[in-house]
């Protein structure tokens, strides 16, 4: 496309605001990572955020951006919540789909000659595919919806101290499981504790490098310690919300979408029934994400006692944090010295609140919160803390992951899946067992930008700063 970006600063370009932009747009990026979105549709994608009433500052491009439905994934738009909107397709048709990372207190030591049977394990005992299979059957989907982790809390799968270390304590109570479709709370009642298809993971890693020493002492992270992540995210029931409020909001809200470049950026007026139905129902399936991570977390605890014969607890097996990626919020931001309460979409972003937001719970309100940023299941994942400026140049936010190159079509056609776990393997000492081989192939490793270029961004720009980084051991996918 013609597009001009004017370089800002070191790591900063801009889209200048010109025609119908109400801001001007931002990417965060170094000049391979920028390079790499110069011939699909993220900065048309971008471009096109900066038209939705009452955004905020600039619409944001995270260094891991890459084109999505109709905003890109790694994009970050602040809309103003009283005179400013809510969009659907900025918040993702997986709704919640996050990271949560469970730390041990083994050694790569202590699991060595383990890989098979602890991978053989998971995979039995942690629901993975397209269909179903969960770790409760017929669940109580709207207890689920009202009260997030506390239901799973509740029920014996996990403990309080998992509340204190969830993004907002694993439940949003602005949750209204009536707005929700009676289609979509049926997708969801058997998919409770489920991996799902595809880009979902659940990896064994171990910690191989230490960047901020004070930092991670807060973590509780430590060089060739072991830790659990998990990446999944509301599975039907969240993809059914966002289809039926597209619908409903296209239909409903017409003059708005006449307004607005693309149809897919559909947008609910602030103050409407319809916006407030759809926050009603994205809280609701907010809580539904995160139970389902909280449930496979129960199930790896579970397998991990099995296999090393001990308790959990004895393991340290204990929640750093839940971070999501797919969401938008209420939050309060300073803009031109004013504070507004804004819907702080971020779609393939992730909250980096630095020291002394609020929102953060006790444990990290001096040293700022956990950002988890996977990489790719043969390359290094990372850990951050929320950065100093990430309020100012970001609303609080980084990215979420290393960030697709290419297609998943592109991908089958590139790689064969066997052969990929075959390398893996030999190469790497990795482990990987998934439901179908195409899922690894659409996953290899070369599909992936390079993670260490999107975090050494982030950390460059201060809105998260690195403190360790991991390497697989074992991952089960869909
Ligand atoms: P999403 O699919 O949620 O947009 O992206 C999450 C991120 O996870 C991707 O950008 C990619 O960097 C990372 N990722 C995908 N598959 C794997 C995997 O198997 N292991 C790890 N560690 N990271 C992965
Ligand atoms: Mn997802
Ligand atoms: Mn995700």
């Amino acid at each position: 496309g013609d597009f001009t970006l004017e370089h800002v600063r070191e790591h900063v370009w801009e889209l200048p605001q010109e025609g119908d932009m109400r801001v001007p747009a931002r990417v965060l990026a170094n000049e391979a990572l920028l390079e790499q979105i110069s011939d699909d549709k993220t900065l048309e994608q971008l471009r096109n955020t900066t038209h939705l009433p009452g955004i905020q500052e600039y619409a944001i491009c995270m260094p891991d951006g890459h084109q999505g439905y109709g905003f890109p994934v790694g994009g970050v738009a602040a809309l103003d919540a009283e005179d400013g909107c809510i969009s659907p397709g900025a918040v993702g048709y997986d709704i919640n789909c996050g990271v949560r990372m469970v730390k041990t207190n083994l050694t790569y030591d202590d699991i060595q000659g383990n890989e098979e049977e602890l991978l053989n394990s998971l995979f039995a005992n942690v629901p993975t595919g397209l269909g179903g299979g969960a770790v409760v059957d017929n669940a109580p989907v709207e207890e689920i919806l009202d009260r997030g982790v506390e239901w799973a809390v509740e029920a014996g799968y996990g403990v309080e101290a998992d509340l204190a270390h969830c993004e907002d304590e694993g439940v949003r109570p602005e949750a209204d499981p009536q707005t929700v479709s009676q289609k979509a709370k049926d997708r969801g009642r058997n998919q409770a504790g489920s991996l799902g298809s595809g880009n979902h993971f659940l990896e064994v890693q171990r910690v191989t490098d230490i960047y901020r020493d004070d930092v991670a002492a807060e973590f509780g992270l430590r060089e060739d310690q072991i830790v659990v992540l998990i990446h999944c995210g509301s599975r039907g029931l969240g993809h059914q919300v966002c289809t039926d409020y597209l619908r409903d909001i296209e239909q409903t809200h017409e003059g708005l979408l006449n307004q607005l470049p693309s149809k897919e950026l559909a947008a609910a007026p602030a103050g409407s029934q319809l916006a407030e139905d759809y926050y009603g129902a994205m809280c609701a399936a907010i809580n539904f994400a995160w139970t389902n991570r909280q449930l496979i977390t129960h199930q790896t605890r579970q397998v991990f006692e099995r296999v090393f014969d001990r308790s959990w607890e004895e393991m340290g097996m204990e929640l750093l944090y839940d971070v999501s990626h797919n969401i938008a919020k209420k939050e309060v931001h300073t803009v031109d010295g004013e504070d507004n309460e804004l819907f702080v979409h971020r779609k393939g972003a992730t909250r980096a609140f630095p020291a002394g937001r609020p929102e953060l719970p006790p444990a990290y309100r001096e040293v700022g919160q956990p950002v988890i940023i996977p990489g790719s299941m043969g390359a290094g994942s990372y850990v951050l803390r929320g950065g100093e400026h990430s309020l100012e140049e970001t609303f609080g936010s980084t990215a979420h992951g290393a960030g697709r190159l290419m297609s998943r079509t592109q991908a089958k056609n590139e790689y064969w899946g066997e052969d990929v776990m075959d390398d893996l393997r030999e190469d790497n000492q990795i482990y990987v067992k998934a439901e179908s081989g195409a899922t690894v192939a659409e996953e290899a490793p070369g599909v992936y930008k390079d993670v260490d270029d999107v975090v050494s961004v982030s950390d460059a720009l201060g809105i998260g700063d690195t403190v360790a980084r991991t390497y697989p051991v074992c991952n089960i996918k869909g």
